[in-house]
């Protein structure tokens, strides 16, 4: 067997499972940091999966919340990650919140003391050299730049973004279909399109102008000073194209050309919003041209007043960060493989993944992967009904690339959230359909026990009734 070592760039939430996992199934591995050699704008310490921010993983409920399943799935994937966390974690209601300094501690003390991890304190300064046949670029959203540059050169430029500029993600079956219509812009069919590829929401002119009012008074959150004001036209947040002219919506992203309320023809919409289909399931639709740098509140306050979207849920909220981000969808196979580099895998939030714990799952995953092709075997991957699998397909292959808006990239980061697994049959109650709430929640508990059953099956554990007996 090759017993070279798998190298993992970038010790980060992601790097550190990677490391992690490959070294657990049997690989030794070299964990190249660089800090403290050299540090970054948010890093304080030079502590492994150093929390940069907040120091909460949200919600710990594995039956109705999406990220609190994918921190089950962890923990039967034995994540490095997620047993630090449960080691140091402090009061914080229903959510896994930790104490920052003792997890980043426990999780350097256990990589330094496995036998098959070495860590390398040093910068990788471009691609990894050709020796290294199985590599991992775990180095985050602020990857150095010389090694940015380097991933810039060898997937072009357009496919590296240094900024997200993330538009809200709205769950399809929360839209109001008897207000909004499917409609594409004069009815165009593009590549792949039917013509109606677009849900439209109307706004009167009274609307339209309350609207704007109350996108100039919503609370806006602050770039860091590091971060600069990355302001491009093309992807300017909704509110700062408010603040242009009360017209400039109504000629911007909000135009009512082209289009012909389904529901009533005859009236011409002053404004439409329009959300354009964001993954293959159909389940996630995004506001098209609704960047913002608005508080996440005052997001749904404000959104929620779009004709159609008064009872609107959300999968993501808008954000516009300072982020290195490469274009999975295009770029990677369905094991984090640069298509164009076999050996070479990508992991954590330059995936295109948001999030402390989705980005040490996308680790877990490219350490397996890695680790299974340098025992031999080919990659096992999770299957899509369960949170791993949703991730991972929503990264490399789910989203629906849009190219009908040049120069625009519509891949943007994402959290896990139940938009992206397949739908499920809402259950019913004694043979009563259920609604509302109690409809939403047997939905989810649905979705979460099919997904920790068949997480079991491809990590081939026991099921639950088997490991109880
Ligand atoms: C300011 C800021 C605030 C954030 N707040 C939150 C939050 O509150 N909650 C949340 O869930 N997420 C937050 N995030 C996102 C968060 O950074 C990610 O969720 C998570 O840290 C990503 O994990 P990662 O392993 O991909 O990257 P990181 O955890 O950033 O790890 C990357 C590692 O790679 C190292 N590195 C970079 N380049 C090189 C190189 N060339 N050679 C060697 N090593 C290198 C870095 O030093 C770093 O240790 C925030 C991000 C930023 C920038």
């Amino acid at each position: 067997m090759n017993k070279d070592p798998i190298h993992v760039i970038g010790g980060g939430l992601a790097g550190s499972e990677a490391a992690w996992q490959a070294a657990e199934a049997g690989v030794p591995v070299v964990l190249h940091e660089m800090r403290p050699v050299r540090g970054t704008d948010a890093h304080k310490t030079d502590g492994l999966a150093e929390l940069v921010c907040s120091n909460s993983f949200r919600s710990d409920d594995a039956q109705t919340n999406a990220v609190g399943l994918l921190h089950a799935e962890m923990r039967l994937a034995g994540s490095l990650i997620m047993s630090a966390g449960d080691a140091h974690q402090v009061p914080a209601g229903g959510a896994l919140a930790v104490d920052r300094d003792g997890f980043s501690g426990a999780v350097t003390k256990n990589l330094e003391a496995h036998p098959l991890i070495t860590i390398q304190r040093e910068e990788v300064p471009g691609l990894p050299p050709a020796d290294w046949d199985q590599a991992i670029i775990a180095t985050g959203p602020l990857t150095a730049p010389g090694l940015a540059q380097s991933i810039a050169d060898v997937t072009g430029a357009d496919a590296l973004a240094f900024f997200d500029a993330i538009a809200p993600i709205v769950h399809f079956d929360t839209i109001d279909m008897d207000i909004c219509w499917f409609q594409s812009r004069y009815d165009k069919v593009g590549p792949g399109g039917t013509g109606k590829d677009y849900i439209n929401c109307p706004m009167d002119k009274e609307q339209y102008l309350a609207f704007v009012r109350a996108l100039l008074e919503g609370q806006k959150t602050e770039f860091k000073q590091w971060e600069g004001t990355p302001y491009f036209d093309g992807c300017l947040p909704i509110e700062i194209m408010a603040e242009r002219g009360v017209e400039t919506l109504r000629h911007g992203p909000m135009k009512p050309m082209g289009l012909t309320n389904a529901h009533n023809p005859s009236v011409k919409a002053y404004a439409v919003v329009q959300l354009r289909q964001d993954n293959a399931l159909g389940t996630l639709y995004n506001m098209v041209g609704f960047q913002t740098k608005l508080k996440h509140a005052d997001q749904v306050r404000v959104f929620r007043t779009i004709p159609g979207l008064e009872n609107a849920e959300f999968a993501r909220l808008g954000g516009l960060h300072r982020n290195t981000y490469i274009n999975s969808p295009t770029l990677l196979d369905h094991s984090l493989q640069l298509k164009s580099r076999p050996g070479l895998r990508f992991a954590g939030q330059i995936t295109g993944c948001e999030g402390y714990v989705e980005s040490a799952a996308i680790g877990l995953l490219a350490g397996r992967f890695a680790a299974a092709e340098r025992l031999g075997q080919a990659p096992a991957l999770p299957p899509l009904t369960t949170a791993f699998g949703a991730l991972l397909n929503h990264i490399t292959g789910g989203h629906i690339v849009s190219d009908d808006e040049p120069g625009k990239r519509s891949f943007q980061p994402m959290n896990i959230n139940f938009g992206l697994f397949p739908p499920v049959e809402a259950p019913k109650a004694e043979g009563k359909r259920l609604r509302g709430k109690d409809k939403t929640v047997a939905k989810r508990r649905a979705v979460t026990s099919r997904a920790l059953a068949d997480c079991r099956e491809w990590l081939r554990l026991p099921s639950r009734a088997e490991a109880a007996e």
